[in-house]
């Protein structure tokens, strides 16, 4: 399996994941334009590309689907919940439906959908496994829950929400109102929760972390990585780490 974050932010979130020929992209927040061409960047074919598996119906994570599926042909999947939420950002793309919970199978490539808790209609976090490698994939949370920290098990790699640093937030410019919705129950997860999450499931087959949905307002890379390094030299493990990027994609990395 091979993977790349294309873009991970409040500005847009799309990830690449490919198995073999087939590739499936977890949302898409960017214009096709500038997806295609991140993605030629990284040397990722569009041709490969068979499907978009919607998280949520958050701007962020819609707002490129509906050109980029109708020129490509894409199969976009979503629950009926988050097509209702999208409005008509998923409008006239070849839509199915599924529940959250339910597997979804692409070639040997299987996405588990795990229920999260975040501010919309039906969202939820992926679990990505092939024969030989499993990708947990998890950037819109207000909390963890059992189920998603038991789900993110025996990963070999792991995109997780650093969203903001708690005395940034409070200190920064948000209104209050926003402020305590991002820090809330449904939200997003601040740094210190972020590596808490990675303390629990960190295993020895854990290879390669990418800290995602990183605030350029209330968080910076720096202060991201350095809640998660942290956190690993604690239990002596030494995966790879990075922070995602809004303006740029990651390296694919190879599972
Ligand atoms: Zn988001
Ligand atoms: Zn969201």
């Amino acid at each position: 399996m091979k993977f790349c974050v294309l873009a991970s932010g409040s500005k847009g979130n799309a990830t690449w994941i490919q198995e073999g020929d087939e590739a499936i992209l977890i949302d898409n927040g960017l214009s096709a334009k500038d997806l295609k061409a991140r993605a030629k960047e990284r040397g990722l074919l569009i041709s490969k590309l068979r499907a978009v598996v919607v998280t949520h119906e958050h701007h962020d994570h819609v707002h490129g689907i509906g050109p980029l599926a109708r020129q490509e042909r894409l199969v976009v999947w979503a629950t009926s919940q988050t097509v209702k939420a999208a409005g008509g950002a998923l409008a006239k793309t070849l839509l199915k439906n599924f529940q959250v919970g339910q597997e979804l199978t692409f070639g040997s490539l299987t996405i588990s959908t795990i229920p999260t808790s975040h501010d919309a209609a039906d969202p939820l976090a992926v679990v990505a496994q092939s024969k030989t490698a499993r990708l947990g994939l998890v950037t819109d949370l207000g909390v963890v829950t059992h189920l998603v920290r038991e789900s993110l098990k025996n990963l070999n790699a792991l995109v997780v929400e650093f969203n903001h640093d708690l005395v940034k937030l409070i200190e920064g410019p948000y209104p209050f109102s926003v402020k305590q919705r991002v820090r809330g129950r449904m939200g997003h997860l601040s740094n210190e929760q972020g590596a808490e999450l990675l303390t629990d499931i960190c295993h020895p087959g854990l290879g390669q972390v990418v800290l995602g949905h990183i605030s350029g307002t209330n968080n910076s890379p720096e202060l991201a990585l350095s809640a998660a390094g942290q956190a690993l030299e604690r239990l002596g493990h030494n995966a790879t780490l990075l922070a995602a990027d809004q303006r740029r994609p990651t390296p694919v990395f190879e599972l």
